[in-house]
Parts: C-alpha cells; sequence; structure tokens
C-alpha cells in the first residue's frame, strides 16, 4: 500500500489520473496530507463517501511517531522519532530571538565518517522518505504554540542530506508547497560536508541556502579529520563553491568547527581566510560539543576568540555559534540514536 504523503504534487497528480481521477483530486488530497490534524479520509469533507473510502483502501496516511521530547533549559528542544521500521531519528526545535528554527534529519546514521562526529559513530542506517523528512517538519507545526512556529528549516540534522539526493529534493518540493507547509526556500538551508557533483546540481536545480562543513583550511588538516575530503578535496571543493550559482542575496555559509591543537590556530585562521577570498561567504565558527568516546577537545574561549578576530580582521562576517541543547545532546554533531527495542 502506498503511504500518500510520500508522494510528491507531481507523483500524486500521476497516480490520481491513473486511479481515473481528475486531477483536481491530487490537489485537493495534497492539502489535507500536509494539513496538521489530517490522520482519517473521514475528514476530508469535501469528497464524496465513495471517494473517500477509494482513498482508504488504496493507501494509507502516516508520518514518523513522536517517541520522546527532551527540553533544553536554553528551551532547544529535541524530538526523537519512530520509523515505520523500528529506526530512531531526531530532530531539533532551536527557538532564537526572533525567529524559531527547525533542524532536520535525512538520514538514519550517516555513511561519511567525519571524527568528530557523533552520528557517524552510528554508522549509515538508511535513507530517509521524503515523507519521513518532511514529516518531521509537519507534526511539529501541528503541535507547538504558534509563537514557536519554524520559520527557518536547517539540513544539518542526522545524516549527510545530498548523499540522500532524490529524497531531499522531493522533501523540498513537499515541505515548500504554497498547498502543503508552505515554507519559503529562501529560508531553508541544507548543510553538506562537501558532496562536490551534488552540490552543484542542488544549485543549478534551486535557489536554496548552501552551508559547507568546511573544517579546515588545507587538505592535511582535513583528511584527518573529514574522509569525504579524501573523495572531494579542499581545491575541488572551493572550486564548487566559487562556481556554485548563487542568487544576488545569498552568500554561502562556511561551518567551522574549533578543535584544540587541531584546526584552531591564527595560522589556520589566515588561510581559511585566503582560501575564501572573493567567494559571498559566511563564516559560522562551532564550539566543538563533546562526546564520550570522541578524542578531541574544544578550543579554549580565548583561542576561539582570536580566531574569530582574525577574520574578521580579514573582513570576513563571522559568527560563534552558540551551542544550544548540549544539555540534552541536541547541539550540532551530538545526534544519536538507538533502534528501539536494542
Ligand atoms: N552532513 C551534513 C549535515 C550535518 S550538519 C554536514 O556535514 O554539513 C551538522 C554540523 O555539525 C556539521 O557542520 C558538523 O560538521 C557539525 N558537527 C559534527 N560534530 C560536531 C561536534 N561534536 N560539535 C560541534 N559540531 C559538530
Amino acid at each position: 500500500m502506498i503511504n500518500y504523503r510520500n508522494l510528491t504534487p507531481g507523483e500524486l497528480e500521476a497516480w490520481v489520473t491513473e486511479q481515473g481521477l481528475p486531477a483536481y483530486r491530487a490537489r485537493q488530497l495534497f492539502r489535507w496530507l500536509w494539513r496538521p490534524g489530517f490522520d482519517d479520509f473521514e475528514q476530508a469533507t469535501d469528497f464524496s463517501k465513495s471517494l473517500r473510502h477509494q482513498f482508504a483502501r488504496d493507501g494509507y496516511i502516516w508520518t514518523p511517531e513522536v517517541l520522546e521530547i527532551q527540553n533544553s533549559t536554553d528551551n532547544t528542544q529535541k524530538f526523537a522519532w519512530g520509523l515505520e521500521d523500528g529506526e530512531v531519528i531526531e530532530t531539533v526545535l532551536i527557538p532564537e530571538r526572533d525567529h524559531t528554527t527547525l533542524c532536520v534529519s535525512t538520514q538514519a546514521g550517516c555513511a561519511m565518517g567525519c571524527r568528530f562526529c557523533h552520528t557517524a559513530r552510528m554508522g549509515f542506517r538508511r535513507n530517509l522518505e521524503p515523507f519521513e523528512v518532511a514529516g518531521q517538519a509537519l507534526w511539529i507545526t501541528d503541535h507547538v504554540s504558534e509563537e514557536q512556529w519554524p520559520r527557518n528549516i536547517v539540513f544539518m540534522g542526522m545524516g549527510e542530506p545530498l548523499a540522500n539526493y532524490e529524497n531531499l529534493l522531493k522533501s523540498l518540493e513537499i515541505l515548500t508547497h504554497d498547498l502543503g507547509l508552505n515554507f519559503s526556500l529562501r529560508r531553508i538551508t541544507v548543510s553538506t560536508c562537501g558532496l562536490v557533483p551534488e552540490m552543484l546540481r542542488l544549485g543549478h536545480h534551486l535557489d536554496v541556502g548552501l552551508a559547507v562543513s568546511l573544517h579546515a583550511p588545507d587538505n592535511e588538516t582535513r583528511n584527518q579529520i573529514m574522509p569525504v575530503n579524501r573523495r572531494y578535496d579542499i581545491d575541488r571543493l572551493i572550486r564548487a563553491c566559487r562556481d556554485f550559482p548563487l542568487s544576488k542575496r545569498r552568500r554561502i555559509t562556511f561551518e567551522y568547527l574549533l578543535l584544540k591543537d587541531v584546526n584552531d590556530s591564527l595560522e589556520h585562521a589566515r588561510r581559511l581566510g585566503r582560501l575564501l577570498r572573493g567567494i559571498p561567504a559566511k563564516i559560522n565558527l562551532i564550539p566543538f560539543n563533546e562526546s564520550p568516546g570522541i578524542p578531541f577537545r574544544r578550543s579554549s574561549e580565548e583561542q576561539m576568540e582570536e580566531f574569530q578576530h582574525a577574520l574578521r580582521e580579514m573582513n570576513y562576517t563571522v559568527m560563534m555559534r552558540k551551542s544550544k541543547g548540549r544539555d540534552i545532546s541536541a547541539a550540532c554533531g551530538q545526534l544519536y540514536a538507538e533502534k528501539a527495542g536494542h
């Protein structure tokens, strides 16, 4: 049986016309499917009784169910979801001063193997389906107060979004459709560890925000901490960033995790500044969140300040990411879930 929520508007239309129904039924159905609280065709009052039965007979409606909600002292919330096959994924809801950001997962586990990341330790479990990505947002919009409604979505949860390319695109289509959740593409950012071909493909296809987890300014350092750098080294990655089709107001966000004595020296800062010269860039420095079993340490506050200062001197926009939700392991790189029942 099909899960209707896994279909994009186009796929839904194809399915509906295959059933001998007029195409506008697909639009009506899509609108119901992504309306918070809809879980039974009996609620679809603009369908005849027989049409409701037909839909209920041929498919079902399901999005991930929440297993646990943890609340951080800084108001960050972490949601754990159970999937149909027992996999568990996580989503983080981050209230900021004037808006809320939703951080979604695209894979159960991750195959990229970054040495500093806790999710990497789960190994790769599987790609998420479009409904499992968009469903994280649906449930949350249905269950939080209006002031907490997320405005921004970042694809910075578990997994490498660009390693699940087709489903990423479908989930973006669902999330931004005006008959659905109607998020603005302008307020969505996809973060990648640097899968160069998919990055360029995405940029040519959609005007979506791009964040690159760079974390080092030279191959020697990056090879040590990110295995993906052996596939697409810094030269290729930076060339792709220069070639990335950016619309006028956009900049690429470069994420840079500060690891004590690994990549946090002033020399690294200067090299980073030289590397990014000429790219419309925003640099996001991330204090390392320590996790058990991960052999890195957080840079000292002083060192982080100096690093930031050096880049500002070179005229970059630099932000220090405030770590949110550390007390509930909801901060960057801390997401980790065991399969239910194991
Ligand atoms: N795979 C994508 C999406 C994950 S985003 C990517 O790599 O961009 C999660 C961000 O948190 C990445 O920038 C990642 O490098 C960073 N991160 C991973 N482990 C971390 C840790 N222990 N402390 C702080 N940030 C971490």
